[in-house]
């Protein structure tokens, strides 16, 4: 039996390794961009490269944007006093959303022994910098309401266990092992306006 072509193999593989993507469904997505048309493939192709030639992550607080520093920390009508501290820029979306006007610090993921992201591979460092330098009132750890999220959140009220303003986390209305990717706009809204201190 003659094998399938090479290029073909390697879409398959790369399609396979994004993720929720099994090697079933990379194999189903290869041959749908096989026989659509071919502009609408090739255009998809150049939408990813588009995003990740401009796109980069702000090097004040490490969300995606096209210009650095990003949209939110160079709006000065924002609250320049209110930190919220997430985990991925997707949640910076969310909390955008529901109306909050302050200023963000992405994590870039949170501390998992499983996958073993440590504190190192985290943007810690830079959020105890920003905070020390920085003329925050307010610091909210928004990390998520799970095992990591939790335990990430614990290690940051720790190491800013220093800092002089208000330290606090998003309210316990958000349903235990939730994500704040996937809850509703009204219940963070509700966590975020009800968050409770921890200092
Ligand atoms: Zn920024």
């Amino acid at each position: 039996m003659a094998s399938r072509d090479r290029t073909i193999e390697t879409l398959i593989e790369r399609l396979n390794r994004l993720p929720g993507i099994g090697p079933k469904t990379a194999e189903r997505l290869a041959f749908h961009l096989l026989r659509v048309d071919k502009d609408e493939a090739l255009q998809l192709a150049k939408a990813i490269e588009d995003v990740r030639r401009a796109v980069k992550n702000c090097s004040m607080c490490f969300q995606l944007d096209a210009s650095d520093p990003c949209g939110v920390c160079s709006d000065t009508s924002r609250d320049q006093a209110m930190l919220l501290v997430v985990e991925d820029p997707r949640e910076v979306s969310r909390f955008e959303e529901v109306g909050y006007r302050g200023l963000y610090h992405v994590l870039q993921g949170r501390l998992s022994q499983l996958e073993g992201i440590r504190p190192e591979d985290l943007t810690i460092a830079q959020l105890l910098k920003r905070v020390d330098n920085g003329t925050f009132a307010e610091v909210c750890l928004a990390t998520n309401p799970d095992l990591e999220g939790e335990g990430t959140a614990r290690l940051l009220a720790d190491k800013l266990s220093q800092f002089g303003g208000k330290l606090t986390r998003l309210a316990r209305g958000l349903p235990a092992g939730s994500s704040i990717s996937q809850v509703s706009s009204s219940i963070l809204a509700d966590a975020i306006e009800g968050r409770r201190s921890l200092s």
